[in-house]
């Protein structure tokens, strides 16, 4: 699989460029709370820049359903792009412009605001490719979604003879989780967490049969550990995954690889941070108590593992890090991945947040900006905002 990228537009210059972006980012009244990934696509735009072409941006921000919704504006993304940038950014009020302005660094209003967009509607994809003469798709958050802004769109372009082509950011997301995916170093541990194990089960079932260890922890443990008979008092747990999770971990067997559960966690009777704790067997967790993050045993076992790996994926906390008594499980595997001399690859918005919060960002290879989407392309699934920029050779 290899992606078209800057280098098939040839000569830029003057010519106008559609770029979507992936700028859905947490807003508070200041402004953009977290410009991550805003950052994370000024290479792109700035090589576009550099080389004389102009550049119309398009992103989604948060959900509002084909309505306007005045607090889900781009216009502070603007600003802090164009603070990023130091050049002026004209922040559109309207998704799709009947005529655009000159300038040349133009961005459009949420593509979301119109209900084209999520309905992959090819007006509304025809109404966009009027506005440009290339396109370029940075949105890696956005490839595993057939919205009109990554499919349709590029799709059209392609067959009305225009170029359409991966950013640099989605160029090194497809390099990086490639290679986990087709040829990752040996040992490959991956470690998993979060809230609900429905969200990730598709993942577990896709990673036993590429890892060589998967760690589990955050609340999906539960329900690994309850379908195994454990007691896991009140903590968080889907009984009707039972079935399923009893498969992934009896093809772990199969196959001869560890499913590493929690041993120990660390307990309350309520998720607040103001109510006592104890540190409990993670399948003995006493009536009226639930588990709230993996133990100290269960980070020194896991750091053992991953001290161990050559490559390591993560994706979700070990326990409800935003409180300070059970983030501990998710700053010590933090550390141990960040201690690790493997190829280091974190995903996910809570995840990455962690890391971030601890300073360990910069000791990762990787930190994806696709949650859905970096799993759904870990698990070997075509990603339509990716799969539209492939070169058939
Ligand atoms: P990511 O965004 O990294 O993919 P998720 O969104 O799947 O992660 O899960 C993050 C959430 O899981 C956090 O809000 C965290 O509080 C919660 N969580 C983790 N462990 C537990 C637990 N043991 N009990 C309840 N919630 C948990
Ligand atoms: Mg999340």
């Amino acid at each position: 699989m290899k992606l078209r990228t800057l280098e098939d537009l040839g000569d830029v210059s003057g010519r106008r460029i559609f770029v979507r972006a992936d700028f859905n980012v947490p807003l508070d009244d200041r402004g953009v709370a977290d410009d991550m990934r805003i950052r994370a696509t000024v290479p792109t735009i700035r090589e576009l820049l550099d080389g004389g072409a102009n550049l119309v941006l398009a992103s989604h921000m948060g959900r509002p359903h084909g309505e306007v919704r005045e607090e889900l504006r781009l216009a502070p993304v603007g600003a802090r792009l164009a603070e990023l940038l130091d050049r002026p950014v004209l922040a559109l009020a309207s998704t799709v412009p009947e005529t655009l302005p000159e300038d040349p660094l133009i961005m459009l209003e949420n593509l979301r605001f119109d209900p084209g967009e999520e309905a992959n509607d090819p007006l509304f994809a025809g109404g966009l490719a009027e506005l440009s003469d290339a396109y370029v798709d940075d949105a890696f958050g956005a490839a595993h979604r057939a919205h009109a802004s990554v499919s349709a769109l590029p799709e059209l372009m392609l067959a009305t003879g225009r170029p359409a082509v991966a950013g640099r950011l989605l160029q090194r997301e497809v390099e990086v989780l490639g290679r986990l995916l087709h040829d990752p170093a040996r040992p490959y541990v991956a470690i998993l967490g979060g809230a609900k194990v429905s969200d990730k089960l598709a993942t577990i079932m896709a990673l036993v049969e590429r890892v060589d260890a998967l760690l589990i922890g955050g609340a999906m443990a539960f329900t690994l550990i309850a379908a195994r008979g454990g007691a896991i008092g009140d903590s968080l747990v889907e009984p009707d995954r039972f079935d399923e999770v009893s498969a992934a971990i009896e093809r772990a067997a199969e196959r001869g690889i560890a499913i590493v559960l929690p041993r120990d966690v660390v307990a309350a009777q309520e998720r607040s941070a103001e109510v006592p704790v104890r540190t409990v067997a993670a399948d003995d967790i006493p009536a009226g108590w639930k588990g709230l993050d993996i133990g100290p045993d269960t980070v020194a076992a896991f750091a053992d593992v991953i001290a161990s790996a050559a490559t390591v994926l993560w994706n979700g906390p070990m326990g409800v890090f935003e409180l300070e008594p059970f983030a501990a499980g998710t700053l010590g595997v933090a550390e141990a991945v960040a201690a690790s001399d493997a190829f280091t690859v974190v995903g996910g918005g809570d995840s990455l947040l962690a890391v971030r919060q601890a300073g360990l960002d910069v000791a990762f290879d990787h930190l994806s900006t696709g949650g859905g989407a970096s799993l759904e392309f870990l698990e070997g699934r075509a990603l339509p905002g990716i799969t539209i920029l492939e070169d058939d050779l």
